[in-house]
């Protein structure tokens, strides 16, 4: 019975055959299939219509979204043969992506977190995260882009909230041939700002003009982490942003905090997030500079700081550029230790996915070598547990960060 509906379903379905011995990744589950893994493809799907997968010789591998301009030629959605793919498939998806984020214990810490985070989820090209009672959602492949009014209305059905706001203007959608697009999706009666909350703090995200979706949410055990070490201490963080780090720091009790940015907008959200929480403004400075310039100024100055936090933009999103982005975080990690006073932490981060944790750590010693300071590594820290890792899938792991205590 089955295998009748299967033959059917498999017939009008355009073929992605690969190249002789390509099949390997797969057969591991890694979602991906380049341009250079094709031998054939029949048929003439549409961008991000669904492909049958076969290797050389004919055997069923999955079934995967065509992405014609990508150099990422197609991403899996299955590797089950009796699975079709349609509406039913993103609703399974979808529920277990939230039933999994039920377990993790983040409802009584935060109302905003990621629900969806693409391949580690079973759904490559899809980014939803929830800021309170809005959703927000990033449709990254042409995979993701074909199903978009699907997705949406599934994600309304499965959540039981009613707005989502569409923020598709991540530059990787170029890689796929898509523009940029903004806008509400679903819903009426939006408000962009909106206020979020984060263990004993709140925070006004912008969900239209903020970065990513309007929150760098994956560092929210990063931050909490800071402002239970920042007690008694005179704190640096630099690149703020809307100044996460910095509030959790000025919480936990530090002596100051200075927050670094080249973001006007994101200083002047920090501000407010300062006021908003009532942390008394005296302690807290803002300034509006690029971090590698200022770090120079302050070893010049003679300026020192017992914690330093160093959360840059990603230098490399790809390896291709890692060589250059490894000159990058070396540069900052290296005034870092200078600035540091002895005892002093330096929470370091990299959200490059072309950089991965072994050289990162390789990169950060490095800095503490040439800066000439002992250093030791005391915690390993990564993304927060709504941002899973499919362990098939290591590109997933994009966040690495290092707590090192200077001797
Ligand atoms: N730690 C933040 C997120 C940092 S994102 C949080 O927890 O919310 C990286 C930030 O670096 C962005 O706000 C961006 O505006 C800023 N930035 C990028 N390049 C910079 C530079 N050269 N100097 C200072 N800030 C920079």
């Amino acid at each position: 019975m089955r295998k009748t509906a299967h033959v059917r379903y498999n017939a009008r379905m355009p073929t992605l055959i690969l190249k002789p011995g390509r099949e390997k990744s797969l057969l591991r589950r890694h979602p991906w299939i380049f341009s250079g893994a094709v031998g054939q493809i029949t048929g003439s799907p549409a961008p991000g219509a669904t492909v049958e997968v076969r290797d050389a010789q004919g055997a069923w591998l999955a079934r995967a979204a065509w992405s014609p301009a990508s150099q990422i030629r197609a991403r899996v959605w299955t590797f089950d043969e009796q699975e079709p793919v349609d509406a039913d498939f993103f609703r399974r998806r979808i529920q277990a992506a939230l039933a999994r984020r039920s377990n993790l214990g983040l409802a009584a810490v935060t109302d905003a977190l990621r629900l969806f985070h693409a391949e580690s989820d079973g759904l490559p090209g899809l980014i939803v995260d929830r800021y309170g009672e809005v959703l927000v959602l990033q449709s990254l492949t042409a995979g993701s882009e074909f199903w978009l009014e699907t997705l949406a209305d599934l994600l309304l059905e499965a959540t039981g909230l009613p707005t989502i706001y569409e923020r598709s203007d991540a530059d990787v959608r170029e890689l796929e041939g898509l523009a940029a697009r903004t806008g509400l999706l679903r819903g009426s009666n939006f408000e962009s700002r909106i206020t979020i909350s984060e263990y004993t703090l709140k925070f006004l995200v912008n969900v239209a003009t903020g970065h990513k979706t309007g929150f760098y949410l994956d560092q929210r055990a990063n931050r909490h982490r800071v402002g239970a070490l920042a007690r008694g201490r005179d704190v640096l963080n630099c690149f703020c942003y809307t100044g996460g780090f910095s509030l959790h720091a000025a919480a936990g009790g530090a002596k100051s905090v200075l927050s670094v940015d080249t973001s006007g907008e994101a200083l002047a959200l920090g501000q407010e997030n300062a006021a908003l929480n009532g942390i008394d403004a005296d302690g807290l400075t803002w300034s509006d500079a690029d971090v590698f310039t200022a770090l120079r100024k302050f070893r010049d100055q003679g300026r020192a700081w017992d914690l330093i936090v160093l959360d840059p933009p990603k230098f490399a999103p790809t390896a291709a550029q890692a060589e250059k982005a490894a000159r990058g975080y070396k540069d900052i990690n290296r005034l870092a230790f200078k600035l540091l006073r002895p005892g002093g932490i330096l929470a370091t981060f990299s959200c490059s996915g072309g950089i991965d944790a072994a050289l990162f750590q390789k990169i950060v010693a490095s800095a503490a070598l040439d800066a000439e300071v002992e250093a030791q590594m005391v915690e390993v820290l990564g993304q927060g547990a709504d941002h899973p890792v499919a362990l098939h899938f290591p590109e997933g792991a994009y966040l690495k960060g290092l707590l090192c205590v200077k001797g």
